[in-house]
């Protein structure tokens, strides 16, 4: 069918990256940028008085928006997903940069939009000279309220407003935050097509695991598409095609259909285990990170959830026994939804991709090398005990292990170690039930930590290979930016070598090693990850029969053969075309695309 896609035809093609698989056909909803630039305006007084009504008009917009969003986050997520809006519900509450903005409004007779951006600037300086870090991390939910007050200023349609659609759009726009990518409505928004981002950025790993296909990457495309626009966009492809001719939409139409019904056929592999046709039973878990999404886990027959990415349960403030029922509350119903399999909770892996990204240029210069994961829950012992409270008592209601993100030494695993412990004795103190012995394994997905992989399996439990991070440290590539996107190549042959190096350390410590990292949802590297010696994978819920539909057409003996081949290859490119020959002379036809 790619052959068929033309370019010649009138609205052209817009090629980016293959975020979140599927094919929407549908009409174009652009939102404008998150970030427009705030410029001042010289006002009279007359003038100014406007703009202090439609700055309060757009202070009562914002709060309606946040309660609707509050509200149907809460019902289809829970309640602890919608701490994030209510905290923002505060922000919008407090009078001093409400008042001080009128003030500025008034005094210096200036436009609202520049005098709520110059008061803002002001408080988030506030909240980063403070140093503590909750305090520092309010800074985010600032920006975030300014940007949707500044959106309603500027009259445009943003992720707020798009409660009241009635009919199904691709939605169009530069960027989507995760916390945006998590409260869109499925119903309606069917498609997205996005100008920044790679394919394993989190806001693509989101619109995966709610089936909303996705291209990222697109550079200029929210300027070049046009609200109203008929397009197709394909998700597997990176393509969006604008207003395709009658005979290009009747096949793209039917692909749809066929893809829909291939998704059919193998929904029937649910029930059946994910064993290769010479008899090796490999474990097929799911990443999620919603409390519902363990209905597409179910769905899709997954064997339990192998990372529960716990990043949208960030608990700011102070009150740790509030936020230690949070937590436990969350994974007892994770692990009450998962039973009788087991579930992985990966503690906090803030920063990174979470990390606010500040006006004026005061966020971390380096996210990704920054305060994330591991560092930084060693660094909020309180916070980090709250976290661990709740999942040692999570495990007195079923299977639960414990996983520790962007470890690089073997230090961060013993003093993380030391803090379970604490968290365990001062439970068995206070005679709270918990699981005294919950596997504790950690994520490898920092290049040290390869390295050092068969110290760390004296330490640990289990391993959990995150190849979205490795590629990103171990290429160089950042993982969220589209313009290095095509050197993020999970077969290049370091990536390989260092999975092999994992496996056998695993192997000798006689550890469970798994990969939860986005390509093993691909069922081609999933083919090679078995060859390298993993027989446990997590992927998100959607691809599952997919993987699993390979995994039982290829003969374990194979995928090894095809691994060792592999090794030996000197490119990404070489094992990408040998490893893709190989297996799909085992496969039918319509493996072109994944999933
Ligand atoms: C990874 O890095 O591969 C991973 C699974 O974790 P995350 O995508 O949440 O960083
Ligand atoms: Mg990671």
């Amino acid at each position: 069918m790619n052959g068929a896609i033309r370019t010649d035809h009138r609205g052209g093609v817009l090629r980016g990256i293959g975020a979140s698989p599927g094919i929407a056909i549908g009409r174009v909803l652009v939102l404008e940028g998150p970030r427009t630039p705030i410029v001042r305006l010289d006002r009279t007084p007359e003038q100014a008085e406007r703009e202090v009504v439609r700055f309060s008009r757009a202070i009562r917009g914002a709060w309606r928006q946040l309660r609707a969003l509050r509200d149907r986050v809460r019902s289809e997520a829970g309640e602890s997903y919608a701490r994030v809006f209510e905290a923002q519900i505060l922000i919008l509450k407090d009078r001093s940069l409400f008042g001080e903005t009128v003030n500025l409004i008034r005094g210096e007779r200036v436009n609202a939009e520049w005098a709520f951006h110059s008061v803002v600037g002001r408080f988030i300086r506030i909240f980063q000279s403070l140093g503590d870090q909750d305090v520092k991390e309010r800074g985010t939910d600032v920006e975030d309220v300014e940007a949707r007050v500044q959106s309603i200023l500027g009259g445009g349609r943003r992720i707020r407003d798009l409660d009241g659609l009635d009919e199904e759009v691709i939605l169009a726009t530069a960027n989507l935050s995760p916390s945006d990518a998590a409260a869109l409505n499925r119903r309606h928004v069917i498609g997205l097509a996005l100008d920044f981002g790679g394919a394993t950025s989190h806001t693509a790993i989101i619109a995966t695991g709610m089936g909303i296909p996705a291209v990222s990457g697109l550079r200029d495309g929210s300027r070049r598409l046009r609200s109203g626009d008929r397009v197709v966009l394909d998700g597997c492809s990176g393509t969006i095609v604008v207003e395709p001719d009658d005979e290009e939409l009747r096949l793209w139409h039917e692909r749809r259909d066929r893809l829909a019904q291939r998704d059919r056929d193998r929904s029937a592999l649910r029930e059946l285990p994910a064993v290769t046709l010479d008899g090796s039973r490999i474990r097929l878990m799911a990443n999620i990170e919603l409390l519902d999404e363990t209905l597409d886990a179910r769905r899709w027959g997954a064997e339990g959830i192998g990372l529960f990415r716990s990043e949208f349960l960030e608990i700011r403030g102070s009150d740790h026994s509030a936020a230690e029922e949070i937590h436990f509350d969350t994974y007892r119903q994770l692990v009450e939804r998962t039973r009788p399999h087991e579930v992985v909770i990966r503690t906090l892996d803030s920063g990174g991709e979470h990390e606010p990204v500040l006006v004026d240029g005061r966020a971390d210069a380096n996210p990704a090398l920054g305060m994330r994961g591991i560092r930084h829950s060693l660094k909020n012992r309180e916070s980090f005990r709250a976290q661990l409270r709740g999942i040692l008592r999570a495990g007195s209601h079923g299977r639960v292990r414990v996983l520790l993100p962007m470890v690089g030494s073997v230090e961060e695993v013993r003093e993380a170690r030391g803090a379970i412990r604490e968290a365990s004795e001062s439970l068995a103190r206070e005679g709270i039930p918990f699981d005294p012995s919950v596997p504790v394994g950690i994520m490898i997905e920092v290049p040290a930590a390869v390295m050092i992989a068969d110290r760390l399996a004296h330490e640990v439990d289990f391993f959990s290979v995150g190849t979205n991070d490795l590629i990103q440290y171990v290429l160089a590539v950042d993982r969220t930016n589209e313009s290095v996107a095509f050197l993020h190549r999970p077969l290049h042959p370091a990536i390989l070598r260092m999975l092999r190096r994992v496996a056998e350390a695993g192997e000798r410590g006689g550890l469970r090693v798994s990969v939860c990292g986005e390509m093993a949802a691909d069922p081609l590297a999933a083919v090679v990850l078995l060859g390298l010696g993993f027989s446990e994978l997590s992927v998100t819920p959607a691809a599952i029969p997919g993987v699993k539909e390979v995994i039982r057409r290829v003969p374990m003996s194979e995928a090894r053969s095809i691994a060792a081949e592999a090794l030996g290859l000197d490119t990404a490119g070489e094992i990408e075309d040998r490893v893709r020959d190989r297996i799909l002379a085992l496969l039918p036809a319509e493996y072109a695309c994944p999933i």
